[in-house]
């Protein structure tokens, strides 16, 4: 073994093997160093998750190696950042307003790139996150719809902090229809067959409920350094 992948913590394995093979295990790595994320690597993980922009770059410049590594922007991301983020990740899971959804399409249409996306739904009040609204967001799936230069394909969700154990299979659950409410519009673009919902403290739940997508840090790497 390795100085590298001895570095996981040792169930790292187990709940790697744990996660059902339809579900995409997305391995966290915000704030992680890149030997971290060598060492996943080394295990058989291919997607990584990170929540900025910046951090993500100067990480892949070093992993020019692992060509093979499908890159996830799970964090807020701001509008002027679009373009940078349409050149680095192949996934955005965080799209959270029709105008950076605009951005991005714009960005990818001139990268002539075909990002797969997310749109963050927050299903239940929740005013420190970010995300739209169901009901926002219903309302301009017509126009989501004529980005074609995204691939708008999934939900992303994340339950209130404090919400109790009922209130998170709700969530997830509302997800899962949401998405069905969706689809039945029948878009000529726009189709839903992903849910990235499932975090360290949720993620069986969310299994349960019809994730597709997991995003996991802690439960894998253990507790994450401070954020600089
Ligand atoms: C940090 C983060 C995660 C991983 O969180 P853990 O609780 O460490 O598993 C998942 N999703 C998003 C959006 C995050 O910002």
């Amino acid at each position: 073994m390795t100085a590298a992948s001895s570095a996981l913590p040792q169930h790292f394995d187990e709940i790697y093997q744990s996660i059902p093979a339809a579900v995409t295990l997305i391995a966290v790595t915000k704030f992680l160093p890149v030997e971290t994320i060598r060492a996943a690597y080394e295990r058989g993980i291919r997607h990584f998750g990170e929540s900025r922009v910046q951090e993500a770059i100067a990480k892949q410049a070093q992993l020019t190696d692992l060509p093979d590594i499908t890159w996830h922007l799970i964090g807020h991301l701001q509008t002027n950042k679009a373009r940078k983020a349409v050149e680095h990740f192949d996934w955005i899971h965080s799209v959270d307003s029709l105008k950076l959804a605009q951005r991005l399409d714009q960005a990818a249409q001139e990268l002539d790139k075909l990002p797969q996306c997310c749109l963050q739904v927050k299903l239940v009040p929740d005013p420190p996150k970010h995300g739209m609204e169901a009901a926002e967001l219903t309302e301009l799936l017509p126009q989501f719809d004529q980005l074609v230069h995204l691939r708008l394909r999934g939900l992303m969700t994340i339950p209130p902090q404090d919400a109790s154990p009922d209130e998170v299979r709700d969530v997830f659950a509302g997800a899962k229809d949401l998405a069905s409410a969706i689809n039945q519009k029948a878009f000529a673009h726009l189709h839903i067959d992903q849910l990235s919902m499932g975090m360290s403290g949720d993620y069986q739940t969310a299994i349960a409920c019809g994730a597709t997508m997991v995003r996991l840090g802690t439960v894998l790497f253990g507790p994450r350094p401070p954020s600089g």
